[in-house]
């Protein structure tokens, strides 16, 4: 099939769950009820992608507060309870960053409750997402390793001991996400994608990266103004991207200043294309989320296209989001029978 659909990753949750609207909610619950809430807000998350025709679901991220620490809290070596204030992504804005104080290690898994609960809920192909090795280091402080290198090499080692324990889990696609990839472009080419390689060491399932823009907050939103009318930052890392082994690539293509000619430097790839739109409140009809595709469709050949989201949805209002994954489906479906 062309043109199957799926999510960049995170889905609103739900209001019972955690504060809506935010990056990083507060959970509305604690302990085993918290555990609870966070499975029955997965198979919700899981229930909606399906009713909206999207092929490949995801958990929507509905287990973790934030994409990146979500991950760190299953981190030994980390100080959580000392948090310093950092510079992230090129300094673009400022966050409270825990501090990296000794080696290394999970404290055990760290997707396995949703990702199994997901896997005995559906049959479509299943997605999990984890941060990748570069963003994480570009979201903790270090005071151990001394050297940022070496400390996305640790990262990108737990990583791969959770993404081998996914796929074990039955999960189909495992996708990375590196915002962090079109801050530090010549990081990319000299180490990132070495750190990702370790990450996805041994993978025999689908391998994804998502890059990006960011999400639609303030700083993303002025620094993204500050770029003039062409987006070419991806020019610098897409050809060192075409050679890696990861399998697809995600990456927003509605309402973006990135020339669709630069796709085609993902030569061999899948691409993730963003139809959709998450961050401004503007519901996609399916004649424009199939435009998007037609218009991609002169860079890259139709059976390398997956119809996405340009980035995660999490902060957005959830009846938005959900007619926006309604959209999604039904421009994917219009693009099929348009392109086949
Ligand atoms: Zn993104």
């Amino acid at each position: 099939m062309i043109f199957p659909s799926t999510i960049a990753g995170s889905l609103p949750k739900p209001s019972w769950l955690a504060e809506p609207n935010k990056l990083w909610p507060q959970w509305r619950l604690q302990g085993d009820d918290l555990a609870a809430a966070k499975l029955d807000a997965t198979l919700l998350a899981i229930k909606l992608q399906e009713d909206a025709g999207i092929d490949i679901v995801g958990d929507g991220e509905q287990s973790r507060q934030h994409f990146v620490h979500g991950f760190l809290e299953f981190v030994d070596g980390i100080d959580f309870a000392h948090k310093v204030e950092m510079g992230i992504r090129g300094d673009r804005y400022k966050a409270m960053v825990p501090v990296v104080k000794g080696e290394l290690k999970l404290k055990g898994r760290v997707h396995q409750l949703e990702a199994r609960h997901a896997r005995a809920h559906t049959k479509r192909q299943l997605k999990i997402t984890l941060p990748g090795p570069m963003t994480i280091s570009d979201t903790v402080s270090d005071a151990h390793y001394g050297d940022k290198i070496k400390m996305a090499m640790a990262f990108a080692g737990l990583l791969n001991q959770e993404a081998r324990a996914l796929e074990a889990d039955g999960i189909d696609v495992i996708q990375f996400d590196e915002p962090a990839f079109n801050v530090f472009m010549t990081e990319v080419q000299v180490w990132g994608i070495d750190a990702l390689h370790k990450a996805i060491d041994g993978l025999k399932c689908t391998t994804a990266v998502h890059i990006c823009y960011g999400y639609g907050i303030k700083a993303n939103i002025d620094w993204k103004n500050s770029l003039g009318s062409e987006w070419t930052q991806y020019e610098k890392i897409f050809p060192a991207l075409a050679k890696s082994r990861i399998g697809q690539v995600s990456l927003e293509c509605i309402n973006s200043r990135v020339p669709l000619k630069l796709l085609s430097l993902l030569d061999g790839k899948d691409l993730l294309v963003g139809v959709i739109d998450v961050a401004n409140d503007t519901v996609e009809t399916p004649e424009q989320v199939a435009g998007v595709i037609g218009e991609v469709m002169k860079f890259v050949p139709k059976e390398r296209i997956v119809a996405s989201t340009n980035c995660g949805m999490a902060p957005m209002h959830a009846d938005i989001a959900r007619a926006k994954l309604v959209a999604l489906g039904a421009g994917a479906k219009l693009a099929r029978e348009k392109y086949a």
